[in-house]
Protein backbone atom coordinates (compact mmCIF):
# COMPACT_ATOMS: atom_id res chain seq x y z
CA UNK A 1 0.00 0.00 0.00
CA UNK A 2 1.48 3.38 -0.99
CA UNK A 3 1.37 6.24 1.19
CA UNK A 4 0.84 10.09 -0.35
CA UNK A 5 1.38 13.19 1.31
CA UNK A 6 0.82 16.54 -0.14
CA UNK A 7 2.26 19.47 1.64
CA UNK A 8 0.62 22.88 0.21
CA UNK A 9 0.93 26.03 0.23
CA UNK A 10 4.30 26.41 1.52
CA UNK A 11 7.96 28.60 0.54
CA UNK A 12 9.99 25.65 -0.46
CA UNK A 13 13.37 26.75 0.96
CA UNK A 14 16.76 24.78 -0.21
CA UNK A 15 20.30 25.62 -0.86
CA UNK A 16 19.65 26.44 -4.61
CA UNK A 17 16.00 27.76 -4.49
CA UNK A 18 13.23 29.14 -2.90
CA UNK A 19 10.20 28.41 -4.56
CA UNK A 20 6.66 28.85 -3.78
CA UNK A 21 5.66 25.20 -4.63
CA UNK A 22 3.76 21.98 -3.13
CA UNK A 23 5.25 18.80 -2.73
CA UNK A 24 4.19 15.33 -2.86
CA UNK A 25 5.47 12.48 -1.32
CA UNK A 26 5.04 8.80 -1.91
CA UNK A 27 6.66 5.79 -0.01
CA UNK A 28 8.75 7.60 1.98
CA UNK A 29 10.73 9.91 -1.16
CA UNK A 30 9.68 13.35 -2.50
CA UNK A 31 8.26 12.58 -6.08
CA UNK A 32 7.73 15.51 -7.78
CA UNK A 33 6.87 19.52 -6.90
CA UNK A 34 4.77 22.10 -8.34
CA UNK A 35 3.83 25.23 -8.43
CA UNK A 36 0.76 26.39 -5.98
CA UNK A 37 -2.52 26.04 -7.70
CA UNK A 38 -1.03 24.47 -11.29
CA UNK A 39 -2.98 21.78 -12.58
CA UNK A 40 -0.52 19.68 -11.63
CA UNK A 41 -0.94 19.79 -8.13
CA UNK A 42 -4.56 20.20 -8.74
CA UNK A 43 -5.02 17.20 -9.81
CA UNK A 44 -2.59 15.00 -7.18
CA UNK A 45 -4.57 12.68 -4.86
CA UNK A 46 -3.30 12.49 -1.31
CA UNK A 47 -4.05 10.50 1.16
CA UNK A 48 -3.03 13.20 3.78
CA UNK A 49 -2.88 16.92 3.24
CA UNK A 50 -0.42 18.89 4.98
CA UNK A 51 -0.91 22.79 5.30
CA UNK A 52 2.25 24.59 4.60
CA UNK A 53 0.71 28.18 4.10
CA UNK A 54 2.94 30.81 5.46
CA UNK A 55 5.40 28.62 6.04
CA UNK A 56 8.85 27.20 5.15
CA UNK A 57 9.01 23.73 3.69
CA UNK A 58 12.62 22.67 4.31
CA UNK A 59 15.26 19.88 3.76
CA UNK A 60 15.53 18.15 7.19
CA UNK A 61 18.57 19.40 9.11
CA UNK A 62 21.70 17.52 8.73
CA UNK A 63 23.51 17.55 12.07
CA UNK A 64 27.39 15.70 10.98
CA UNK A 65 28.70 16.38 14.30
CA UNK A 66 26.59 14.21 17.87
CA UNK A 67 28.25 12.71 20.61
CA UNK A 68 25.04 10.57 22.41
CA UNK A 69 26.31 8.39 25.39
CA UNK A 70 29.95 9.69 24.61
CA UNK A 71 32.22 8.11 27.13
CA UNK A 72 34.17 11.25 28.89
CA UNK A 73 36.43 12.14 32.04
CA UNK A 74 34.40 8.84 33.52
CA UNK A 75 31.12 9.81 33.13
CA UNK A 76 28.97 9.77 29.75
CA UNK A 77 27.02 12.25 27.42
CA UNK A 78 23.37 12.26 29.20
CA UNK A 79 21.28 11.89 25.91
CA UNK A 80 21.26 8.36 24.57
CA UNK A 81 20.64 7.65 20.98
CA UNK A 82 16.84 7.88 22.05
CA UNK A 83 16.20 10.61 23.49
CA UNK A 84 18.87 12.80 21.65
CA UNK A 85 17.80 11.87 18.27
CA UNK A 86 14.14 13.06 19.13
CA UNK A 87 15.45 16.21 21.00
CA UNK A 88 16.90 16.49 17.46
CA UNK A 89 13.88 15.91 15.50
CA UNK A 90 12.19 18.97 17.80
CA UNK A 91 14.26 21.22 16.37
CA UNK A 92 14.31 20.19 12.89
CA UNK A 93 16.89 18.02 12.72
CA UNK A 94 16.36 14.58 10.46
CA UNK A 95 19.74 13.03 10.33
CA UNK A 96 23.05 12.68 12.35
CA UNK A 97 26.14 11.89 12.25
CA UNK A 98 27.27 10.87 15.55
CA UNK A 99 31.16 9.45 16.36
CA UNK A 100 31.56 5.80 17.13
CA UNK A 101 34.67 5.45 19.23
CA UNK A 102 37.80 3.53 19.08
CA UNK A 103 39.32 2.39 22.29
CA UNK A 104 42.79 2.26 22.46
CA UNK A 105 43.83 -1.40 22.60
CA UNK A 106 40.86 -2.47 20.58
CA UNK A 107 40.09 -2.42 16.75
CA UNK A 108 37.95 -0.37 15.44
CA UNK A 109 35.51 -3.44 14.62
CA UNK A 110 34.71 -3.42 18.34
CA UNK A 111 34.02 0.06 18.52
CA UNK A 112 31.59 0.12 15.62
CA UNK A 113 29.56 -2.38 16.96
CA UNK A 114 29.08 -0.85 20.12
CA UNK A 115 27.64 2.39 18.02
CA UNK A 116 25.35 0.00 15.93
CA UNK A 117 24.41 -1.22 18.97
CA UNK A 118 23.67 1.42 20.78
CA UNK A 119 21.76 3.07 18.06
CA UNK A 120 20.22 0.12 17.00
CA UNK A 121 15.83 0.49 17.63
CA UNK A 122 15.83 3.36 19.24
CA UNK A 123 16.52 6.19 17.06
CA UNK A 124 13.56 8.57 15.88
CA UNK A 125 15.20 9.70 13.13
CA UNK A 126 18.17 8.96 10.73
CA UNK A 127 21.37 8.62 11.31
CA UNK A 128 25.18 7.84 10.41
CA UNK A 129 28.62 7.05 11.95
CA UNK A 130 32.06 8.83 11.21
CA UNK A 131 34.94 6.81 13.33
CA UNK A 132 37.31 8.23 16.02
CA UNK A 133 40.65 7.04 15.46
CA UNK A 134 42.66 6.67 19.08
CA UNK A 135 44.92 4.48 17.81
CA UNK A 136 46.39 4.46 14.49
CA UNK A 137 48.61 1.32 14.01
CA UNK A 138 48.90 -1.05 10.91
CA UNK A 139 45.85 -2.97 11.67
CA UNK A 140 44.04 -0.12 12.35
CA UNK A 141 44.73 1.42 9.25
CA UNK A 142 43.77 -1.90 7.48
CA UNK A 143 40.48 -1.27 8.75
CA UNK A 144 40.20 2.30 7.90
CA UNK A 145 39.52 0.62 4.13
CA UNK A 146 36.88 -1.64 5.05
CA UNK A 147 34.84 0.53 7.12
CA UNK A 148 34.73 3.21 3.80
CA UNK A 149 33.49 -0.27 2.12
CA UNK A 150 30.64 0.00 4.67
CA UNK A 151 29.66 3.68 4.80
CA UNK A 152 32.04 4.80 7.73
CA UNK A 153 33.61 7.32 5.22
CA UNK A 154 35.49 10.02 7.53
CA UNK A 155 37.51 9.63 10.44
CA UNK A 156 38.36 12.33 13.09
CA UNK A 157 41.67 12.50 14.76
CA UNK A 158 43.00 14.36 18.10
CA UNK A 159 45.54 16.82 18.22
CA UNK A 160 44.45 17.00 22.09
CA UNK A 161 43.81 14.72 24.54
CA UNK A 162 47.32 13.09 24.87
CA UNK A 163 46.99 10.10 26.58
CA UNK A 164 42.70 9.49 25.41
CA UNK A 165 42.30 10.61 21.80
CA UNK A 166 45.69 12.09 21.22
CA UNK A 167 47.67 11.30 17.63
CA UNK A 168 50.92 12.20 17.16
CA UNK A 169 52.08 14.02 13.95
CA UNK A 170 53.37 10.42 12.36
CA UNK A 171 50.39 8.54 13.33
CA UNK A 172 48.09 11.31 11.95
CA UNK A 173 50.42 11.53 8.73
CA UNK A 174 49.85 8.04 8.36
CA UNK A 175 46.04 7.86 8.63
CA UNK A 176 45.99 10.85 5.89
CA UNK A 177 48.09 8.71 3.65
CA UNK A 178 45.69 5.77 3.84
CA UNK A 179 42.85 8.27 3.57
CA UNK A 180 44.44 10.04 0.60
CA UNK A 181 44.49 6.28 -1.02
CA UNK A 182 41.01 4.74 0.35
CA UNK A 183 38.65 8.42 -0.36
CA UNK A 184 37.64 8.71 3.59
CA UNK A 185 37.70 11.82 4.99
CA UNK A 186 40.01 13.04 7.58
CA UNK A 187 38.03 14.92 10.52
CA UNK A 188 40.32 16.78 12.71
CA UNK A 189 40.27 18.05 16.24
CA UNK A 190 42.83 20.98 15.89
CA UNK A 191 44.43 22.07 19.32
CA UNK A 192 47.75 21.49 20.29
CA UNK A 193 46.93 19.44 23.70
CA UNK A 194 50.80 18.59 24.38
CA UNK A 195 51.63 22.15 25.27
CA UNK A 196 47.87 23.02 26.17
CA UNK A 197 48.41 20.25 29.27
CA UNK A 198 51.35 21.77 30.26
CA UNK A 199 49.22 25.65 30.46
CA UNK A 200 46.44 23.40 32.68
CA UNK A 201 49.21 22.12 35.17
CA UNK A 202 50.81 25.50 35.54
CA UNK A 203 47.27 27.02 36.30
CA UNK A 204 46.06 24.40 38.71
CA UNK A 205 49.15 25.43 40.43
CA UNK A 206 48.22 28.93 40.36
CA UNK A 207 45.22 28.09 42.15
CA UNK A 208 43.32 28.93 39.11
CA UNK A 209 41.05 26.48 39.03
CA UNK A 210 37.78 28.00 38.21
CA UNK A 211 35.91 27.46 34.92
CA UNK A 212 36.73 30.47 33.04
CA UNK A 213 40.62 29.28 33.08
CA UNK A 214 39.11 26.44 30.43
CA UNK A 215 39.31 28.94 27.71
CA UNK A 216 42.56 31.25 28.94
CA UNK A 217 44.87 28.14 29.04
CA UNK A 218 43.23 26.30 26.16
CA UNK A 219 44.50 29.36 23.71
CA UNK A 220 43.51 30.96 20.26
CA UNK A 221 46.98 30.65 18.96
CA UNK A 222 47.14 26.83 20.09
CA UNK A 223 44.36 26.20 17.82
CA UNK A 224 45.70 28.08 15.16
CA UNK A 225 49.04 26.64 15.47
CA UNK A 226 47.26 23.07 15.22
CA UNK A 227 44.85 24.09 12.64
CA UNK A 228 48.31 24.89 10.12
CA UNK A 229 50.28 21.77 11.18
CA UNK A 230 47.18 19.30 10.31
CA UNK A 231 47.20 21.66 6.86
CA UNK A 232 50.61 21.18 6.20
CA UNK A 233 50.01 17.45 7.07
CA UNK A 234 47.25 16.97 4.74
CA UNK A 235 49.17 18.39 2.24
CA UNK A 236 52.14 15.73 2.42
CA UNK A 237 50.03 13.35 2.25
CA UNK A 238 48.21 14.52 -0.77
CA UNK A 239 44.82 13.88 1.28
CA UNK A 240 41.55 16.49 2.26
CA UNK A 241 41.09 17.67 5.72
CA UNK A 242 38.02 18.73 7.34
CA UNK A 243 38.37 20.76 10.51
CA UNK A 244 36.10 19.85 13.15
CA UNK A 245 34.56 23.02 15.45
CA UNK A 246 36.72 25.67 14.42
CA UNK A 247 36.11 28.65 17.15
CA UNK A 248 39.49 30.92 16.89
CA UNK A 249 39.81 33.90 14.50
CA UNK A 250 43.46 32.83 14.08
CA UNK A 251 42.09 29.36 12.72
CA UNK A 252 39.43 30.63 10.08
CA UNK A 253 42.49 32.36 8.40
CA UNK A 254 44.58 29.17 8.65
CA UNK A 255 41.81 27.25 6.51
CA UNK A 256 41.17 30.72 4.80
CA UNK A 257 45.21 30.40 3.30
CA UNK A 258 45.08 26.83 2.40
CA UNK A 259 41.72 27.55 0.40
CA UNK A 260 42.99 30.52 -1.39
CA UNK A 261 45.80 28.48 -2.71
CA UNK A 262 43.13 25.82 -3.71
CA UNK A 263 43.52 23.26 -0.98
CA UNK A 264 40.53 20.63 0.18
CA UNK A 265 40.40 21.94 3.63
CA UNK A 266 37.26 22.46 4.84
CA UNK A 267 35.87 23.67 8.37
CA UNK A 268 33.09 23.21 10.72
CA UNK A 269 31.92 25.85 13.39
CA UNK A 270 29.10 25.54 15.72
CA UNK A 271 26.19 27.64 17.19
CA UNK A 272 28.22 28.05 20.60
CA UNK A 273 30.90 29.76 18.76
CA UNK A 274 28.49 31.93 17.27
CA UNK A 275 26.51 32.91 20.20
CA UNK A 276 28.28 32.44 23.08
CA UNK A 277 31.74 33.80 24.27
CA UNK A 278 33.81 33.30 27.19
CA UNK A 279 31.57 36.12 28.82
CA UNK A 280 29.63 32.92 29.74
CA UNK A 281 32.30 31.01 30.98
CA UNK A 282 33.17 33.49 33.26
CA UNK A 283 29.78 33.47 34.92
CA UNK A 284 29.52 33.58 38.45
CA UNK A 285 29.79 30.52 40.98
CA UNK A 286 30.38 27.33 39.13
CA UNK A 287 28.05 28.93 36.38
CA UNK A 288 30.82 28.86 33.60
CA UNK A 289 30.72 24.77 33.74
CA UNK A 290 28.19 24.77 31.70
CA UNK A 291 29.72 26.42 28.85
CA UNK A 292 33.01 24.01 29.24
CA UNK A 293 34.00 22.78 25.50
CA UNK A 294 37.16 22.18 23.04
CA UNK A 295 37.76 24.19 21.61
CA UNK A 296 36.57 26.73 24.00
CA UNK A 297 34.50 29.68 23.77
CA UNK A 298 36.22 32.90 22.40
CA UNK A 299 35.92 36.24 23.52
CA UNK A 300 32.76 37.82 21.34
CA UNK A 301 35.30 39.43 18.88
CA UNK A 302 36.09 36.51 17.36
CA UNK A 303 32.86 36.01 16.25
CA UNK A 304 32.85 38.12 13.36
CA UNK A 305 35.22 36.09 11.88
CA UNK A 306 33.17 33.23 11.93
CA UNK A 307 30.51 34.66 10.55
CA UNK A 308 32.66 36.68 7.53
CA UNK A 309 33.72 32.89 7.08
CA UNK A 310 30.51 31.16 6.48
CA UNK A 311 29.57 33.74 4.41
CA UNK A 312 32.48 33.44 2.11
CA UNK A 313 32.49 29.55 2.45
CA UNK A 314 35.93 29.40 4.22
CA UNK A 315 33.60 27.69 6.42
CA UNK A 316 31.27 25.32 5.43
CA UNK A 317 29.34 23.38 7.58
CA UNK A 318 27.45 24.67 10.86
CA UNK A 319 27.09 21.19 13.47
CA UNK A 320 26.40 21.44 16.76
CA UNK A 321 29.30 18.70 18.89
CA UNK A 322 26.06 18.08 20.58
CA UNK A 323 27.34 16.17 23.42
CA UNK A 324 25.83 17.18 27.18
CA UNK A 325 26.31 16.75 30.78
CA UNK A 326 23.88 17.14 33.75
CA UNK A 327 24.88 20.70 35.50
CA UNK A 328 23.99 19.00 38.36
CA UNK A 329 26.22 15.28 38.92
CA UNK A 330 28.72 15.62 35.74
CA UNK A 331 29.79 19.23 35.35
CA UNK A 332 29.92 18.98 38.90
CA UNK A 333 33.05 16.34 39.01
CA UNK A 334 35.28 19.36 38.20
CA UNK A 335 34.36 21.63 41.33
CA UNK A 336 37.87 23.13 42.49
CA UNK A 337 39.49 21.53 38.82
CA UNK A 338 38.28 22.90 35.91
CA UNK A 339 40.38 20.57 33.87
CA UNK A 340 38.32 17.77 35.26
CA UNK A 341 34.85 19.26 34.11
CA UNK A 342 33.15 17.37 31.24
CA UNK A 343 33.72 19.13 27.64
CA UNK A 344 30.83 19.41 25.81
CA UNK A 345 27.71 21.29 25.19
CA UNK A 346 23.97 20.23 24.48
CA UNK A 347 22.62 22.00 21.13
CA UNK A 348 21.14 19.44 18.25
CA UNK A 349 17.62 20.75 19.27
CA UNK A 350 19.03 24.58 19.09
CA UNK A 351 20.96 24.54 15.81
CA UNK A 352 17.99 25.36 13.14
CA UNK A 353 16.41 28.15 15.11
CA UNK A 354 19.52 29.70 15.86
CA UNK A 355 20.62 29.82 12.88
CA UNK A 356 17.16 31.05 11.43
CA UNK A 357 18.09 33.64 13.91
CA UNK A 358 21.03 34.56 12.34
CA UNK A 359 19.36 35.07 8.91
CA UNK A 360 16.46 37.32 10.96
CA UNK A 361 19.77 39.25 12.70
CA UNK A 362 21.08 39.59 8.74
CA UNK A 363 24.50 37.32 9.26
CA UNK A 364 23.36 34.89 6.34
CA UNK A 365 20.63 34.63 3.92
CA UNK A 366 18.15 31.76 3.95
CA UNK A 367 19.61 29.81 1.19
CA UNK A 368 22.96 29.94 3.02
CA UNK A 369 21.21 28.81 6.17
CA UNK A 370 19.93 25.68 4.30
CA UNK A 371 23.41 25.68 2.65
CA UNK A 372 25.95 25.45 5.54
CA UNK A 373 22.81 23.27 8.05
CA UNK A 374 21.20 20.59 5.60
CA UNK A 375 23.15 20.39 1.55
CA UNK A 376 26.70 20.81 2.35
CA UNK A 377 27.18 18.96 5.55
CA UNK A 378 25.03 16.11 3.45
CA UNK A 379 27.29 16.48 0.09
CA UNK A 380 30.58 16.68 2.55
CA UNK A 381 29.92 13.06 3.77
CA UNK A 382 28.06 11.48 0.99
CA UNK A 383 24.10 11.61 2.00
CA UNK A 384 23.57 13.94 -0.91
CA UNK A 385 20.84 14.03 -2.37
CA UNK A 386 19.47 11.19 -0.49
CA UNK A 387 19.41 13.93 2.48
CA UNK A 388 20.01 18.04 2.59
CA UNK A 389 17.52 18.62 -0.05
CA UNK A 390 14.02 18.72 -1.30
CA UNK A 391 14.04 17.11 -5.14
CA UNK A 392 12.27 14.25 -6.55
CA UNK A 393 13.83 11.11 -5.70
CA UNK A 394 15.04 12.38 -2.34
CA UNK A 395 13.88 11.24 1.01
CA UNK A 396 10.86 12.79 1.99
CA UNK A 397 12.49 14.51 5.15
CA UNK A 398 10.81 17.96 5.44
CA UNK A 399 10.40 20.23 8.40
CA UNK A 400 7.55 22.97 7.92
CA UNK A 401 9.26 25.52 9.62
CA UNK A 402 6.77 29.19 11.20
CA UNK A 403 9.06 31.78 10.31
CA UNK A 404 7.25 34.61 12.39
CA UNK A 405 6.61 32.31 15.99
CA UNK A 406 8.55 33.71 18.57
CA UNK A 407 10.14 31.07 21.43
CA UNK A 408 12.13 31.41 24.61
CA UNK A 409 14.75 28.96 24.51
CA UNK A 410 14.67 27.13 27.95
CA UNK A 411 15.85 23.93 29.86
CA UNK A 412 12.22 24.12 31.14
CA UNK A 413 10.78 23.43 27.84
CA UNK A 414 13.95 21.34 25.87
CA UNK A 415 13.65 17.89 24.96
CA UNK A 416 16.94 17.21 25.37
CA UNK A 417 18.26 14.82 28.24
CA UNK A 418 20.21 17.54 30.39
CA UNK A 419 19.61 20.07 33.26
CA UNK A 420 20.11 23.05 31.44
CA UNK A 421 20.36 25.18 28.63
CA UNK A 422 23.27 26.67 27.05
CA UNK A 423 20.93 29.33 25.95
CA UNK A 424 18.56 29.57 28.58
CA UNK A 425 16.30 32.40 28.01
CA UNK A 426 17.16 33.63 24.50
CA UNK A 427 13.62 34.77 22.43
CA UNK A 428 14.39 33.57 19.11
CA UNK A 429 12.13 33.92 16.00
CA UNK A 430 10.98 31.11 14.16
CA UNK A 431 10.13 27.36 15.32
CA UNK A 432 9.82 24.25 13.58
CA UNK A 433 5.83 23.42 13.44
CA UNK A 434 5.90 19.48 11.82
CA UNK A 435 8.60 17.29 11.03
CA UNK A 436 8.40 14.13 8.64
CA UNK A 437 11.46 11.26 8.51
CA UNK A 438 11.25 9.89 5.19
CA UNK A 439 7.41 10.48 4.67
CA UNK A 440 6.66 9.66 8.21
CA UNK A 441 5.12 12.20 10.79
CA UNK A 442 7.53 12.77 13.97
CA UNK A 443 6.70 16.12 14.91
CA UNK A 444 3.17 16.99 13.85
CA UNK A 445 2.39 20.60 14.61
CA UNK A 446 4.53 20.87 17.97
CA UNK A 447 3.63 17.63 19.33
CA UNK A 448 5.67 14.32 18.67
CA UNK A 449 3.91 11.38 17.12
CA UNK A 450 7.28 9.70 15.95
CA UNK A 451 8.83 6.42 17.37
CA UNK A 452 12.32 4.90 18.71
CA UNK A 453 13.37 3.01 15.74
CA UNK A 454 11.72 4.81 12.92
CA UNK A 455 15.26 5.98 12.56
CA UNK A 456 17.80 3.65 10.46
CA UNK A 457 21.54 3.61 9.77
CA UNK A 458 22.25 5.26 6.45
CA UNK A 459 25.47 3.92 5.36
CA UNK A 460 27.61 7.04 2.78
CA UNK A 461 29.40 7.27 0.22
CA UNK A 462 32.55 8.92 -0.07
CA UNK A 463 33.18 13.13 0.17
CA UNK A 464 30.96 14.60 -2.53
CA UNK A 465 33.16 17.60 -2.65
CA UNK A 466 36.09 15.75 -4.50
CA UNK A 467 35.15 13.71 -7.32
ZN1 LIG B 1 33.09 16.50 18.95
Amino acid sequence: MSTRTLVRGGLVVTAADEIHADVLIEDGRVVALAAHGSDTAAGWTADRTLDATDRYVLPGGVDAHTHMELPFGGTFASDTFETGTRAAAWGGTTTIVDFAVQTVGQGLREGLDAWYAKADGVCAIDYAFHMILSDVNEYTLKEMDRLVQEGITSFKLFMAYPGVFYSDDGRILRAMQRSAENGGLIMMHAENGIAIDVLVEQALARGETDPRYHGEVRKALLEAEATHRAIQLARVAGAPLYVVHVSAEEAVAEITTARDKGLPVFGETCPQYLFLSTDNLAEPGFEGAKYVCSTPLRPREHQAALWRGLRGNDLQVVSTDHCPFCFTGQKDLGRGDFSKIPNGLPGVENRMDLLHQAVVDGHISRRRWIEIACATPARMFGLYPKKGTIAPGADADLVIYDPHARQTLSAATHHMNVDYSAYEGRTVTGRVETVLSRGELVIDQREYVGRAGHGTFVPRSTCQYLD
